[in-house]
């Protein structure tokens, strides 16, 4: 069965991709990637660039998952401060995670550059505002943090914020010169042509079964063939489907969450003026994040949580239109023209997760929301380590699949903590300082 790509704003848009086959027969190879999201088009392609064999299985066409569907912002570092880090992971592995973390932009945009990827790529500047004084008040911190990075990072004040954003719900903002955005379908797209150009052999239409280990060699099994590989990369993140036997307890390490995006039909010439003139993209601190950005069209794209129920049914989309008619309620009767959800993979520490479960054997998920320049990052990490870099050499820990309890009631689960997570929101809105 084919699977079709989400009715979005992006596949309306988007440059135009190749067409890869199905799996047809039996292949032997160095490397199989099951995944055709950018971690494993970017392993893919890299692998390609060292001379090693590669073959990557994609359920759908490149792009098909989250990477295909995303709010295009190129973030530097993660959710994570560097101190939140360190206080979890140790000293030395959280500063090498944070100080990996502030090459994600650069990564990327180097690697769209070196290609010559059409992904309308820019490192516009990338905004986050806050939506309470509390929220205001800890940016100092993650400021303090960036700039001893030598990073120019700053404070916006609530004038400041109110002008960059065409919007006065927000305290403030913080600024980092360093965040880009891209066209998300096009980049996967075009890191697919880049990948099969540099030598890789990628599937599309074919779901990876099983990976069976013979002894002296992994066999990944499809409905249309096998691929013999030394080593294999999972990276299907929050796709990561529990009825195929890849790895044990894999999908049940991660919380896969539908993520919504809309995208409204063209701004008039006056409302385009007042909304991020600068051009910049901008993902807010709440713990229910709302990410917007403008296009060159006119159209304004707004994402944020719904209802958890993947439908283009737009009473599931209902949390974020009203939320955006909120924070720009210049927009409330725009018309919406593109409804579409795509999944993001929670880890319950908030950091990417490597596993190595047996020798050849690797997973690499756990994107957190967070994924375009980490997980471009994270594909040029994944192939020196499949190339033979130390695994105590990366900055992403090798660490043992670890189910979450009670894993079967996630969405019981998600459903909770997004009442939960609202409600600290609202909550923080109306705290004093
Ligand atoms: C609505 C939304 C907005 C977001 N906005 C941003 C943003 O602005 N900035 C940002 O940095 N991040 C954002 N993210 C997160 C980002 O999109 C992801 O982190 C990133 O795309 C993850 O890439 P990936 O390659 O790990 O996974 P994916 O792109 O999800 O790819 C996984 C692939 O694995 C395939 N697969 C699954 N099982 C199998 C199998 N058995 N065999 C073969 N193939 C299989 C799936 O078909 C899928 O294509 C957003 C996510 C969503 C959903």
């Amino acid at each position: 069965m084919t699977l079709q790509m989400p009715d979005s704003y992006w596949a309306a848009t988007a440059e135009p991709g190749d067409h890869y086959l199905a799996l047809d027969g039996q292949l032997k190879t160095s490397v199989c990637v099951i995944g055709g999201g950018y971690l494993g088009l970017s392993t893919a392609l890299h692998l390609a660039e060292k001379g090693v064999d590669v073959v990557l299985l994609e359920a759908g066409q490149p792009g098909w998952g989250a990477s295909g569907s995303n709010g295009g912002q190129i973030i530097p570092g993660f959710k994570s401060e560097r101190s939140d880090l360190i206080a979890s992971m140790g000293e030395e592995a959280g500063s090498r995670l944070f100080a990996w973390s502030g090459s994600f932009v650069d990564d990327t945009l180097d690697l769209i550059g070196r290609h010559g990827i059409r992904c309308q790529a820019s490192r516009a500047g990338w905004l986050q505002p806050a939506h309470s004084v509390n929220s205001f008040n800890a940016y100092e911190k993650r400021v303090a943090e960036w700039q001893a990075e030598g990073i120019e990072a700053y404070m916006l004040d609530r004038s400041e914020a109110s002008a960059a954003l065409g919007s006065d719900w927000y305290m403030g903002a913080y600024y980092d010169p360093r965040g880009g955005r891209l066209h998300p379908l096009s980049y996967t797209r075009g890191l697919a042509r880049a990948a099969a150009g540099a030598g890789a052999w990628i599937f599309g239409d074919t779901l990876a079964e099983r990976v069976e280990w013979s002894g002296d060699i992994w066999t990944v099994r499809a409905a249309t063939g096998d691929v013999q590989a030394d080593q294999v990369l999972i990276c299907t993140n929050a796709y990561t489907d529990s009825g195929q036997a890849l790895v044990p307890g894999l999908a049940q390490s991660i919380v896969p969450i539908p993520s919504y995006m809309v995208a409204t039909a063209p701004l008039s010439d006056n409302l385009r003026k007042s909304i991020l003139p600068g051009g910049e993209t901008a993902a807010d601190l709440k713990k229910l994040t709302n990410h917007f950005r403008l296009e060159e069209d006119g159209s304004f794209l707004f994402g944020g949580r719904g209802d958890l129920t993947e439908t283009d049914d737009p009473s599931s989309f209902r949390c974020v239109t009203a939320k955006l008619a909120e924070i720009f309620p210049q927009l409330k009767d725009q018309p919406i023209a593109y409804r579409w959800s795509g999944r993001v993979a929670i880890t319950t520490d908030g950091v990417p997760h490597l596993h190595n479960p047996a020798p050849g054997l690797w997973a690499a998920l756990g994107c957190n929301g967070r994924g375009i320049g980490f997980a471009t990052s994270y594909g040029k990490l994944m192939s020196d380590l499949l190339s033979g870099m130390p695994a105590l050499d990366s900055p992403v820990p090798v660490t043992a699949v670890s189910r979450i309890p009670f894993h079967v009631f996630h969405l019981i689960g998600a459903r909770a903590a997004l009442w939960w997570k609202n409600r600290q929101d609202t909550r923080d809105r109306h705290a004093k300082p």
